[in-house]
């Protein structure tokens, strides 16, 4: 019966479908490394000559500026050899006579492309013709025929000039740059700038095959990358999940690795308490099923037998059977309550709430709960105690302590019906001792009365019959506090039971 219901709860546990933590995090990481990839390739390959044309004519438009400020100072030839050099660019300055341009007032030939100091006057008026109908400036790209730096007759090196333009080669870009300026006298003049481009078209290919061999790394990376991170992520919830099947099943003996990271250690720790606190419950639970019907049988049966007898035979109810139902009833009261309390205490369920409070003081509380006792039946309870003693410990657990064995020592007590008790300060701890001078309990006896549901069978001087589980409680609520406890005793003579606590000042 129990296997089935485990399967159909396994079963239960395993249709749970979806992605996993894994599959997750691999694909989320994944998927943002090709996000970042795609940027870069954006940016980096397909952007980037439009991005550096861009920079390099912005240069192309500052030279001028540069020439334009200057244009009526004496230094106009110490100004453009500085911006020549700082931009790497070519720079004439032509006079305008006559519309057209004369004789080049400032020449900065920097590099082998310098196109506009090789080109022909022709050419040269076409770009400033250009740039006076363009508004003022004309600027102008253009790649070089690659022999262009031969002589095509001889062979020698050459300078190139406008004329080997070639649109359909795109090796070595040029730049051309004409503006119209002029001078506060009214003096007209073109400033030709020239630069080169640096061809990055030429690398395109290259930077292509570079760029899917990085992609293919960085994603490769990512993925081991990712397996790593989230198999230490999922590890410890997989073990977690094993763990909480088996609790799951009713085994309460499952625990919890708390490792991996702070979340999973948190909910480790949280589960585990849990565990804890739910197999308290069913400890106390079982318990309790077990004292119920062990020991409430008893007296249960007795009350129900002698009501039907009462009932059903004439002459039975009498006030002597009446008083046998009373008795069991009261039985059957103190040992519910006696098991409730010790069923509480030993799963582990109460904890001590402990704070400060005069012990000398409580002792006389529980000694006012006998004081109709001591009226009627002549009972005497001494109480010796030189000063009031604080401690540190739960109040409501010490008195019933205080009030078990009050009560044993009320019950086994002599002819004399006294009983002592003393309280005694040894350094910092206080000692409680009670003392009756009854039968006493014998050495075989002595070790064995903390146990549940131990009694030695004598008779009791008060009519009160006991539960056997007392002195269980008292002790198990003595380990609690971790106080020292014990007993001596002699038979016939009586016996003192006691127990220390630090005084806490
Ligand atoms: P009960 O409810 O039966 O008193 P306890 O756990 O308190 O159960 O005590 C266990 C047994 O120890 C008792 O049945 C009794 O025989 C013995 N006992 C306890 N206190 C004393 C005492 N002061 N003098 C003699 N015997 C005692």
């Amino acid at each position: 019966m129990k296997s089935r219901s485990v399967n159909k709860k396994s079963k239960l546990f395993n249709k749970v479908t979806g992605a996993g933590i894994r599959s997750r995090l691999v694909m989320g990481f994944t998927m943002f490394v090709l996000m970042i990839l795609v940027i870069v390739w954006v940016f980096q390959v397909l952007l980037l000559d439009y991005f550096y044309e861009q920079t390099k004519l912005a240069e192309l438009e500052r030279v001028l500026d540069g020439i334009e400020s200057n244009i009526d100072s004496t230094d106009l030839d110490l100004v453009c050899a500085e911006l020549a050099s700082e931009y790497d660019v070519c720079i004439s300055v032509y006079k305008i006579e006559n519309g057209e341009l004369g004789e080049p007032t400032i020449s900065k030939e920097v590099s082998p492309t310098c196109v506009i100091h090789y080109s022909d006057t022709e050419t040269l008026n076409s770009y400033y013709s250009q740039a006076l109908s363009a508004g003022g400036e004309f600027t102008d790209s253009f790649p070089l025929a690659p022999g262009a730096f031969r002589d095509p007759i001889k062979g020698d090196h050459r300078r190139p000039s406008m004329a080997d333009r070639n649109d359909n080669d795109n090796f070595f870009v040029v730049a051309v740059s004409v503006k119209a300026l002029e001078d506060r006298s009214g003096n007209e003049y073109a400033a030709f700038i020239n630069l080169r481009f640096t061809p990055v078209r030429a690398i395109e290919q290259t930077r292509s095959v570079q760029f899917g061999y990085i992609a293919g790394v960085v994603v490769l990376a990512t993925v081991i990358f990712g397996l790593i991170f989230s198999s230490r992520i999922a590890r410890p919830l997989e073990k977690m999940t094993r763990s909480a099947e088996i609790m799951a099943q009713g085994d309460y003996s499952a625990s919890f690795d708390e490792e991996g990271y702070r979340e999973t250690k948190r909910l480790a720790k949280t589960l585990n308490y849990a565990v804890d606190e739910i197999s308290k419950t069913e400890k106390l639970q079982r318990e309790l099923i077990a004292n119920i019907s062990h020991d409430l049988r008893t007296p249960l049966t007795l009350i129900s037998g002698y009501s039907e007898m009462m009932r059903d035979i004439p002459g039975e109810n009498t006030p002597e059977n009446s008083q046998l139902i009373v008795d069991e009833t009261r039985r059957l009261t103190t040992l519910v309550n006696d098991m409730l309390d010790f069923s509480k205490y030993s799963s582990g369920f109460e904890v001590p709430e402990l704070k400060i409070f005069d012990l000398t003081e409580s002792v006389k509380k529980t000694m006012c709960r006998y004081s109709e006792l001591v009226r009627q039946n002549g009972y005497c309870i001494r109480f010796d105690a030189d000063t009031n003693v604080t401690i540190y410990a739960d109040e409501r657990m010490i008195l019933q302590v205080i009030y078990n064995l009050l009560n044993n020592a009320v019950n086994y007590t002599g002819d004399d019906k006294t009983v002592y008790i003393k309280q005694t300060i040894y350094g910092d701890r206080v000692r409680i001792s009670i003392t009756d001078t009854g039968v006493g309990i014998s050495a075989d006896n002595l070790s064995q009365i903390w146990d549940r549901y131990y009694k030695v069978v004598k008779n009791h001087k008060r009519a009160v019959t006991g539960s056997g589980l007392g002195l269980s409680i008292v002790s198990r609520l003595l380990q609690l506090h971790s106080a020292a406890y014990g007993v001596e005793s002699t038979e016939g003579v009586g016996s003192t039971f006691w127990f220390e606590l630090p005084i806490s000042k």
